[in-house]
């Protein structure tokens, strides 16, 4: 007997005709996709406004079954969780954190096992590149994450980040199947202004993601401020260098509205000089942007360091004094290693 195929890699596109190609009635697929993503069951016999017979045949062929949450780490903030969830089509661990911020509750998700873009600073980066997340994978972190929410009887998540592991833009196909569920009326119903991506800067990717016309925000993680300096803390550089970042920037300003973020590493000596600002003013000066000022989070091996509070007061001051729109990103679960560059997927002994 094969395996029952899994479910939630089906894209809600293909859905329907799936559901139909069965001799089942079009709005059968409406159903069970509330089912699966909007009350989030784990098997096809609590959906039960559906026949038994159909129950049962859908339970031959699909499984629901969830990605189980290995660990579940509070930090002792109370302002950031963890999650280590094990895979189902490989022995690792994704990881994603849940982020609160007043009445927002930020899931924060992985796109990828590892990372091929080796940034220096990154601890997902020194993994080196294992594999994309499925579909399942990627629904399956925001999926557990409304879980345990749902168990603390609070709200469910509100906004997401892909700001996990990987680079999102690399894992084209899934990444935007994942934002078609995520943002569908019928499953988690979160809109284009409450989602963001961040990318090293694939610029390709990029203008894809601008043909898409979703609406989402989109951050591009430059930290550093020139093109020797970022060719060196991240490789990428040599291909898609700091120019061609501030160009697409002001591109998917123009059709989508929406002011990027650039996010900015702030590491003691290389990147918080007066210098850096200066330089920044020139690239980033004159069009609607944001820069997002982000402590460096120690990785395990790393000679980086941190920049002092003080000298990150004063960097964010000089960007003002130069007209540049900066906020500090607090740094959130560093007790939990659940912070910005922090995350690994590692292999699990099941
Ligand atoms: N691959 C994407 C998204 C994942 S990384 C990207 O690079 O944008 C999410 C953010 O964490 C990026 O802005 C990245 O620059 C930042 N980051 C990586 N390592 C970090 C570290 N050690 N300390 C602080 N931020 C880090
Ligand atoms: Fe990959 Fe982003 Fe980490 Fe760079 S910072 S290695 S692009 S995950």
């Amino acid at each position: 007997m094969t395996n029952p195929e899994r479910f939630k890699n089906i894209t809600p596109s293909a859905l329907p005709s799936r559901i139909e190609e069965l001799g089942e009635p079009k709005f059968r697929a409406k159903q069970i996709f509330k089912w699966v993503y909007q009350k989030r069951v784990g098997s096809f016999g609590e959906m039960n406004n559906m026949p038994k017979t159909l129950r049962e045949r859908l339970s031959g062929l699909f499984t629901l079954q969830k990605m189980e949450p290995l660990f579940i780490k509070e930090s002792k903030f109370g302002d950031a969780v963890k999650f280590g969830f094990s895979l189902v089509e490989s022995p690792h661990l994704v990881e994603s954190v849940l982020l609160y911020d007043d009445d927002r509750r930020t899931a924060c998700l992985s796109s990828q096992l590892g990372c091929a873009l080796g940034c220096v600073f990154c601890q997902t980066g020194k993994m080196g590149f294992i594999r994309n997340l499925t579909q399942e994978e990627i629904i399956g972190q925001l999926i557990g994450i409304n879980d345990y929410l749902m168990s603390k009887s609070d709200k469910l998540v509100t906004n997401i980040v892909f700001m996990g592991m990987g680079e999102a833009l690399s894992n084209f196909r899934n990444f935007l199947s994942s934002l078609q569920i995520i943002m569908h009326e019928d499953a988690f119903n979160i809109g284009g202004r409450r989602i963001t991506v961040s990318t090293a800067g694939v610029i390709p990717s990029i203008e894809r993601l601008m043909e898409e016309e979703l609406n989402i925000g989109l951050a591009i993680s430059l930290n550093a401020f020139t093109n020797e300096q970022r060719d060196r803390l991240m490789p990428v550089n040599r291909k898609y260098p700091i120019e061609s970042l501030v160009s697409i920037a002001k591109s998917y300003f123009n059709k989508t509205g929406r002011r990027v973020t650039f996010e900015y590493v702030l590491i003691e000596g290389e990147t918080d000089s007066l210098e850096a600002a200066d330089t920044l003013q020139r690239f980033l000066g004159g069009f609607p942007c944001k820069i997002n000022l982000i402590p460096l989070n120690p990785s395990s091996d790393s000679v980086l360091r941190n920049t002092s509070d003080s000298n990150l007061e004063r960097f964010s001051d000089q960007l003002h004094q130069r007209g540049l729109s900066a906020t500090i990103r607090k740094s959130r679960g560093q007790d939990i290693w659940g912070a910005c560059g922090q995350l690994s997927g590692r292999m699990i002994d099941r």
